[in-house]
């Protein structure tokens, strides 16, 4: 009997984290599923390089470096002498991975890269990937990627309203910078909706935009001396509550330009050229300052601690009209639709990489099994059975949030009839808006609120080591993945608000009767009797319900239909890539959502014990004998 010590006795066998991209089975049933196979073959090989480059030391190191060195105001926000100095610092880290994530396109692919309406497929595959190594840079990108959409509309689309010369040459200089693949020109954008009066609903917005235009007499001040771009017309002064892009280099913006109209939407570069400025080398003519911003304060966060959330003051800020006035609320959507998205893939990224450290230490961790018997965690059927019931879950809002996807990526770029088609349903071209205007509030919805449990539900998997910082051992933080999870259910919308914006669409006098028949196709197409029947009680409450009344059913109304297309989205992968762990999950999940399940494929198979768990948790003929050494 050798007493232990500090560097004696037990020390616990350190989990091997996998390549996410072949380990996460629910992520390859994904993209096998959704990507016709030779899109699939072709981003294969870059797509599973960065499943391993995400997991360097080096990665995890930056991490460390942007949770560890926040971000801080210089000075408290002055200068030595007193003069307001609203200067951010961000740490190396967070700077080094937000250069990884450009170089690797996770904005910039769907913009340079053509895949057809399968390219948002192969971007979001990409950026699941690296979400839970990201730090929260994929904040700013999420909103450099809306403001991409945005302006791309504007630039390229017939439908918008014409640009001026000018206004195209900012717009256009805009664009490109963000869809940059080079660290060293790329822009993120912020997004600033948000004021004290509320982020749900941004008709009492205070921001007041004037129409203000430089004189002709002399040259308009540059935003940027280096490219002569321009400052805007519109004089923006007002309070923005919360904006994360801090260090962003320009914005989209919600303001009022008159009482009577509704909000408006405008561009703005976060710095302006004023050469007027000396540098402590005594050097003038190049010095640039914010853009008529204050940077009020950093926020205190309980998660997101690395990005830089502020309070900012603006005070004749330039910038230039989006779209036509008062139509800001539409023009923000756009950017919206894809936040959402960002923000759905972001708890998948969270959840999928908790798993796969919950898998990991399950292989390594012995645990008592009674009487002395001592087994691996992989082994305990307790232990599986509770990891097959999150993999359930977690593969059916993976399938949601894909579908979601899919829509976007068909709403974006149609499908051309020559295109090898994908195994999900593809709906007919007329139906596509519709069924996106419902998806893109409600995935988000339901995905980002059922997802927090289940990452905690992962560091429980850990026992008191998965409580821990973890900040010796990056690879395992599932406490910080949580913390940064729990964001999800509140920004881009909290989970009732988009509940209610999902009853909305339903109800909408013009197009809800089109989402509400889009839900129809989508539902009808499963052909199972259980669901159908479901829906069709669901949809009657709908058409024959005012909204007011039901309004506070909204988010159980909404869950339950996402938990039927959930089913119908099981139903058709588990016909498109059979095998008896697909078909547990789908039974399971259906019977735990109180569905029939007669019909649904391998009933029996839920019934299955510890091989069957393990094959949902591990994929099925995974060798597990590198197995705790006991
Ligand atoms: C870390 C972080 C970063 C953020 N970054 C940004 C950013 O970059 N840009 C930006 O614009 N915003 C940002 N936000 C703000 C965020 O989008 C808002 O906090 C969110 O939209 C909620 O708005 P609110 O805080 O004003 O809460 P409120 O809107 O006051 O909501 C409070 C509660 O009321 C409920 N509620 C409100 N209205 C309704 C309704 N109509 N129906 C049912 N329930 C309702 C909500 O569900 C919530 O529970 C950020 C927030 C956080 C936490």
């Amino acid at each position: 009997m050798e007493p232990s010590s500090s560097n004696t006795g037990f020390i616990q066998q350190q989990p091997v984290i996998n390549n996410q991209f072949y380990d996460d089975v629910s992520y390859q049933r994904v993209a096998r599923l959704f990507l016709p196979s030779d899109i699939l073959d072709k981003i294969t090989p870059d797509a599973a390089q960065i499943g391993q480059e995400i997991l360097s030391q080096q990665v995890f190191d930056w991490v460390t470096d942007a949770e560890h060195n926040q971000p801080y105001l210089r000075g408290n926000g002055r200068d030595s002498f007193g003069k307001p100095k609203s200067e951010l610092v961000v740490g190396e880290g967070w700077r080094k991975l937000q250069g990884y994530g450009f170089k690797k396109g996770v904005v910039a692919l769907n913009y340079d890269t053509d895949h057809g309406p399968y390219t948002r497929l192969v971007q979001f595959l990409r950026c699941h990937l690296w979400e839970a190594s990201c730090a929260n840079t994929l904040c700013p990108a999420a909103m450099q990627d809306g403001a991409a959409r945005l302006l791309q509309r504007h630039l390229f689309s017939s439908a918008a309203k014409k640009l001026s010369p000018i206004e195209r040459e900012v717009f256009q200089n805009a664009y490109s910078h963000l869809t940059s693949r080079d660290p060293t020109k790329t822009w993120t954008s912020g997004q600033w909706m948000t004021e004290r009066t509320g982020g749900s609903d941004v008709s009492q917005t205070e921001t007041v935009a004037t129409y203000d235009p430089f004189p002709s007499s002399a040259p308009v001040p540059l935003a940027s001396q280096s490219e002569s771009i321009p400052l805007g017309p519109w004089s923006i002064s007002g309070f923005k509550w919360f904006s994360s892009a801090t260090d962003s280099h320009m914005t989209i913006l919600l303001a009022r330009t008159h009482p009577s109209k509704g909000v408006s939407a405008f561009f703005a570069p976060m710095r302006r050229h004023n050469p007027s400025l000396v540098s402590h080398t005594g050097e003038s003519g190049n010095g640039t300052e914010l853009n008529g911003i204050t940077i009020q304060r950093l926020k205190h966060k309980f998660g997101t601690q690395s990005l830089p959330t502020a309070e900012l003051e603006l005070k004749g800020m330039r910038g230039w009209l989006i779209g036509e006035e008062g139509k800001g609320i539409q023009e923000i959507s756009t950017i919206l639709n894809i936040t959402r998205v960002h923000t759905t893939v972001s708890s998948m990224g969270y959840l999928g990489r908790s798993l796969g450290i919950a898998r990991s230490f399950a292989l390594v961790r012995p645990v008592g099994m009674g009487k002395g018997k001592r087994i691996a965690l992989s082994s305990h059927p307790l232990h599986m059975r509770t990891l097959a019931n999150m993999t359930t879950d977690y593969h059916g809002m993976m399938l949601l949030t894909f579908y979601t996807i899919h829509a976007l990526g068909l709403d974006e770029r149609s499908l051309p009839s020559n295109q090898a088609a994908t195994k999900v349903p593809t709906p007919p071209k007329e139906l596509v808006q519709p069924l996106l205007r419902v998806l893109s509030s409600l995935h988000k919805s339901y995905v980002c609120k059922i997802t927090v449990p289940l990452v905690y539900g992962c560091m429980e998997a850990l026992g008191g080591v998965g409580y821990m910082q973890n900040v010796e051992s990056e690879h395992l933080n599932i406490s910080r993945l949580f913390r940064d999870c729990c964001v999800g259910a509140i920004w881009e919308g909290t989970t009732d608000v988009l509940a209610s914006d999902t009853l909305r669409a339903l109800k909408h006098p013009l197009s809800g009767k089109q989402s509400v028949q889009a839900l129809d196709w989508l539902i009808l197409s499963s052909k199972n009797a259980g669901l159908v029947e479901e829906w069709q009680v669901l949809k009657n409450k709908i058409d024959t319900g005012k909204q007011e009344e039901l309004l506070p059913e909204a988010r159980g109304l909404v869950f339950r239909i996402a938990e039927i297309i959930i089913s119908v989205l099981y139903l058709v992968d588990a016909e498109a890539d059979p095998g008896v762990e697909i078909e547990a999950m789908c039974a399971r999940f259906m019977e735990k959502k109180g569905f029939s399940v007669c019909e649904a494929p391998g009933k029996r198979a839920r019934e299955g014990g510890l091989k069957l768990d393990q094959a949902i948790v591990y994929g099925a003929g995974k060798d597990l004998a590198q197995g705790a050494k006991l």
